[in-house]
């Protein structure tokens, strides 16, 4: 759990943008950044995003619902979700864990995902449910 990341402070309720500002979500984070990490699944490796983990009744979405596009593929059972207008990936129900959402750590307000520095690599190409 990452409460302080460089000089910004993990808030209880951490706002998320996409990068054209059509869509927040508020993000409950008590116990700040949990498990932040990269995969290597066919849709990270193009993503790039650095995914952390927040329950279900975790993200409020303040505004731009309506703007997000939802993807899915595979098993359809993940669902992804990105700002229409800039493309932007906000965040994913999970698919290893559906209790759970992944969001994007570089769309949270004053938060740079390059402090956190090495990331771990989840095994994504030989996903946990397709065992
Ligand atoms: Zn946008």
């Amino acid at each position: 759990m990452i409460k302080i990341l460089g000089k910004t402070k993990i808030k209880e309720k951490h706002k998320l943008t996409c990068h054209c500002g059509a869509v927040e979500l508020l993000l409950h984070l008590p116990n700040g950044i949990v498990n932040p990490r990269r995969c290597d699944c066919s849709m990270c490796r193009r993503r790039g995003a650095i995914v952390a983990s927040v329950q279900l009744d975790g993200i409020e979405i303040i505004k731009g619902a309506e703007m997000l596009k939802l993807y899915q593929f595979n098993t359809m059972t993940a669902k992804h979700y990105f700002c229409s207008n800039c493309g932007i990936y906000t965040h994913h129900q999970r698919r290893s864990n559906p209790s759970e959402y992944g969001y994007n750590v570089g769309c949270l307000e004053d938060v740079n995902p390059f402090d956190l520095g090495p990331i771990t690599t989840a095994d994504g190409v030989n996903h946990p449910s397709d065992q």
